[in-house]
């Protein structure tokens, strides 16, 4: 079986990057060509940013996004995120077709897509003409049911406690 999956990890609770991470940790370990596309932490600082390199060649990784629409620090405008984000699906694209990569993922696209950001059926095309071998990993909550049913592989995270709830801000080295 050296068929291609399509992963995705979605759910309100935490570990969706991490655990796509994990697998690039695991991938690399057998040489393994990984693409990381992040739609978009990109101005925002995050500790794979600078492993990341210490798994080059294996590991690329590629950051476009321009942090969260309208929340957060964002100060851009929703244009902007959109020129930014038809750009995003392009690089994938290229990516996915160019045979130098055994896994991509598409960091976030979720939250892209429901944002308004990129459009579904863009992401349901990526999955349906990907190389057969290629395995796809999409993360980000909300992940669309047309989504979760063309992949093989969909886990839910589950919040059961978080120490978000008891006013813990973002740890570093944990969370970003
Ligand atoms: P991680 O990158 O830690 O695996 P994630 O990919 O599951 O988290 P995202 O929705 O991408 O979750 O979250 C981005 C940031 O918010 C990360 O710093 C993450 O640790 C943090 N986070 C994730 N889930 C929660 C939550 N339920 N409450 C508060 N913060 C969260
Ligand atoms: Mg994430």
């Amino acid at each position: 079986m050296d068929d291609g999956l399509t992963i995705v990890y979605t759910g309100k609770g935490k570990g969706k990057t991490t655990a796509a991470l994990g697998i690039v940790l695991r991938a690399t370990g057998y040489a393994k060509k990984v693409c990381m596309i992040q739609f978009i932490k990109g101005s925002w600082h995050y500790g794979e940013m600078y492993s990341s390199k210490r798994l080059e060649p294996e590991f690329e990784m590629v950051a476009i996004g321009k942090g969260f629409v309208g929340i957060i620090d964002d100060k851009s405008p929703k244009v902007e995120h959109e020129r930014i984000a038809v750009e995003a699906i392009k690089i994938s694209t290229e990516k996915i077709h160019s045979g130098k990569y055994d896994i991509v993922i598409l960091d976030e696209i979720n939250y892209a897509i429901n944002l308004g950001l990129v459009k579904i059926e863009d992401v349901i095309n990526l999955i349906k003409t990907k190389p057969p071998k290629l395995d796809l990993i999409l993360t980000g909550n909300y992940a669309k049911d047309k989504i979760i049913e063309l992949a093989d592989l969909v886990t839910e995270m589950k919040e059961i406690k978080h120490p978000f709830q008891r006013g813990i801000k973002a740890k570093k080295g944990i969370d970003f």
